[in-house]
């Protein structure tokens, strides 16, 4: 053995119904007046936690979009200034999380992260930014979250056209921290318990998201692969979504969702002990044909040609995809990357 491993400084609280221990752990950070963060779609949720913590609300700001515009974020910060806010509390999915993280970059205020999507950004110390179209991402200790409350109450609401797919992202992300250039024995644990928990809740969650048992498995699984996300460099897979995403404006999970299996496949060789702890995840099913079936049972769009891409779409992506390559246990080739995007495309079996 011979690794290095960096544990992240962050405090998670896990359970149902924990969220009502907000106030508490704003207490605990020190934050008096707290900026709450949300969607306009999540504007509900997060009115029901400034009534939870009272007089420690600053100021609401319901304006998270997806990809954290550079503008939102400065206006967001206006506010906060305005009204003196000392820490931030963001409510909702990886948009909600991004917007926290930008003001923390800018400002070095504590964050106390309340997530309700499985897409694990509150655990990383990774921001993702986008100004005037254009997504730049960065690495630094100040955007990981201080705090993170995990109340899987509160994904009772999501609906399961993103259960699945953002399940299926943080996927993504443990298949990827097995196959790590910089993977370790402690990611790897988690890694594989990770796949696991979501392997195992995302078909019943399908069937009925009103589960408790599943839904409390599905955000321990989703913690889990945060943690991996947060710890370990990602591979060809991160980089072509993140490719198929910004340059052809995909939603995020959706794309995460459809490739997995894919990029499985490719790296199938070159990491076999990846691929086996896959499998023991997945109940002993081969790894790129057990992601394969979880995908066709749990996704939304089922190939690249239903998310609206031609196959002229395919070299363009393949060629931005080979530049400036991530670390891959497969090298990364162009007819590699291509050949790849085609079986998604006509989303066949890898
Ligand atoms: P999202 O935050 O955009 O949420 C998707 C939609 O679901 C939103 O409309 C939101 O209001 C709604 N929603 C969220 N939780 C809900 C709930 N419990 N019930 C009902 N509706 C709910 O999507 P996401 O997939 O969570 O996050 C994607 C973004 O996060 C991307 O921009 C991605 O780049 C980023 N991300 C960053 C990191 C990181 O480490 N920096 C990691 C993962 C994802």
């Amino acid at each position: 053995m011979n690794f290095n491993y960096n544990a992240l400084p962050s405090r998670v609280i896990f359970g149902v119904g924990r969220r009502k221990e907000v106030k508490t752990e704003l207490e605990r950070l020190g934050i008096e007046r707290a900026l709450v963060l949300s969607t306009a779609d999540q504007s509900a949720t997060g009115a029901e936690f400034a009534a939870m913590i009272g007089d420690r609300v600053g100021a609401i700001y319901p304006g998270a979009v997806m990809h954290t515009p550079i503008a939102v974020t400065e206006s967001a910060i206006h506010q906060m200034e305005q009204m003196n806010c000392d820490g931030i509390l963001s409510v909702g999915g990886g948009s909600t999380i991004g917007l926290g993280k930008a003001i923390a970059y800018r400002t070095g205020l504590p964050q106390l992260v309340v997530p309700t999507t499985y897409a694990g950004s509150e655990m990383t110390p990774i921001l993702g930014q986008t100004d005037k179209g254009l997504k730049t991402t960065l690495r630094s200790a100040k955007v990981l979250p201080e705090t993170v409350i995990y109340d899987p109450e509160l994904t009772l609401t999501l609906p399961d056209f993103i259960t699945g797919p953002s399940g299926m992202n943080a996927i993504a992300h443990a298949v990827e921290a097995l196959y790590a250039e910089d993977a370790n024995p402690i990611i790897s644990m988690m890694a594989e318990a990770s796949i696991k928990a979501l392997g195992t809740a995302l078909p019943v969650l399908i069937r009925d998201g009103s589960d408790m048992v599943a839904r409390e498995t599905a955000a321990y699984g989703a913690w889990l692969a945060g943690a991996c996300l947060g710890s370990v460099g990602m591979a060809i897979h991160h980089k072509i979504c993140h490719t198929l995403g910004g340059t052809f404006d995909l939603n995020h999970a959706d794309v995460h969702c459809l490739l997995i299996p894919y990029s499985a496949a490719h790296n199938a060789e070159a990491a076999p002990e990846a691929m086996a702890a896959i499998s023991r995840a997945l109940g002993g099913q081969e790894a790129a044909a057990g992601l394969y079936e979880l995908m066709q049972l749990v996704g939304r769009k089922k190939s690249l040609e239903d998310m609206g891409l031609s196959e002229a779409d395919l070299d363009k992506a393949a060629n931005l995809a080979v530049q400036n390559p991530y670390y891959n246990p497969r090298p990364v080739t162009l007819e590699g990357v291509r050949e790849m995007l085609q079986a998604a495309f006509e989303g066949r079996q890898p």
